[in-house]
């Protein structure tokens, strides 16, 4: 249930209101927009009418009932997309498109700060990189773990770029948000509700991935444990899913679920054109397209030298070719008016 009061709803009305529905034994969840107070109701709503909660005030204008499972992250409890601030960068519907670049995993000292200061001078404002690697085989590189954490924030520290690293393991939380600026859910966490709780209680942006074969329900409710838990600031990557012809690339890229995403929720998009095609070579035809749709966002593997690479090499741009993309992307994001990116001082 959501409660919509009327422009110019004096503050000392709304707690009033906030304090009966909480006596209702409602948890209340207030959004406030620019026209709009909207108070959304988390509770079995079952129990109460429209006409009560008409009957709360006369600066009630609307009531309607929400049948979505997830409440927080809906656009009905709240109609303003939000922004997720990052570093002083935001990210959202409202701003220019940004872009996560890096490679998959953080390898060595020299690689990772390279990589930085090259995506840096191309127009990338985070760095992404892996220190914990969810891998399908146990006998791949795991990725170099705390150690390459202590590497993420000497390349923020040459770049002054943002970082953006996987959590894996509710262990390592600390220690991750420690260094992260975003942590990432990856795909193959989507569902693991104990590490969203927690994350729930970080007072850090996540940067929450698709599962493998979630549906859109499925990863809104996700999105909506962490908010549920406490951290407002999530944004949603799609990065491909599972279907029946995974030939010629590794997932199928989602894209209609850019603009889906857009009608339902009011959390911030993210594109990850690497892991949704598995090719370096649609790397380019998918971003400017993932623009086209509307993300917010993109993510993008760059590597100084992907045949090396020791996880998702024949995904991962060189920096030569994410110089040429961001070209492009700047030109595709003017176009439809979510341009120019703002460029981070060192
Ligand atoms: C990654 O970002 O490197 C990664 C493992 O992504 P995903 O969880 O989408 O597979
Ligand atoms: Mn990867």
């Amino acid at each position: 249930m959501i409660i919509v009061l009327k422009q110019g709803t004096p503050s000392e009305v709304v707690d009033e209101i906030t304090q009966i529905v909480k006596n209702w034994s409602f948890e209340p969840h207030i959004s406030v927009g620019s026209a709009h107070v909207v108070l959304g109701l988390i509770g079995d709503t079952s129990v109460v009418s429209e006409s009560q909660c008409y009957g709360l005030s006369p600066f009630v204008e609307k009531v309607m009932r929400v049948e979505k499972r997830f409440k927080r992250a809906s656009r009905e409890f709240h109609p303003e997309p939000t922004t997720v601030w990052v570093r002083g960068i935001p990210v959202g519907a409202d701003h220019p498109v940004v872009v996560v670049a890096g490679p998959c995993s953080v390898e060595s000292a020299d690689m990772i700060v390279e990589t930085a200061l090259a995506v840096k001078s191309a127009g990338a404002q985070f760095l992404r990189g892996g220190a914990f690697k969810p891998r399908t085989s146990p006998y791949e590189f795991q990725g170099h773990g705390e150690s390459a954490l202590d590497l993420l924030a000497e390349a923020r520290e040459a770049s002054g770029l943002a970082i953006v690293t996987e959590v894996m393991d509710s262990l390592d939380i600390i220690a991750v948000a420690q260094v992260a600026d975003v942590l990432q859910v990856g795909a193959r966490n989507m569902q693991n509700y104990s590490l969203l709780k927690k994350l729930g209680q970080v007072d850090k942006p996540i940067l929450l991935k698709r599962g493998l074969s979630a549906t859109v329900n499925e990863w809104l409710l996700a999105a909506e444990y962490i908010l549920a838990a406490g951290n407002p600031n999530v944004i949603l990557c799609e990065r491909g899913i599972r279907s029946f012809d995974q030939q010629y690339t590794r997932n199928v890229l989602d894209l209609a679920v850019v603009p889906v995403l857009r009608t339902l929720t009011h959390l911030p998009i993210m594109v990850d054109p690497a892991h949704g095609t598995g090719k370096s070579q649609f790397v380019r035809s998918m971003s400017l397209a993932a623009i086209a749709a509307g993300t917010d966002a993109l993510m993008i593997e760059v590597h100084p030298t992907p045949a090396k690479a020791l996880s998702d090499g024949a995904q991962s741009l060189t920096p030569e070719q994410f110089r040429e993309l961001m070209a492009d992307v700047a030109q595709v994001a003017h176009l439809f008016d979510r341009g120019p990116q703002p460029l981070v001082a060192v």
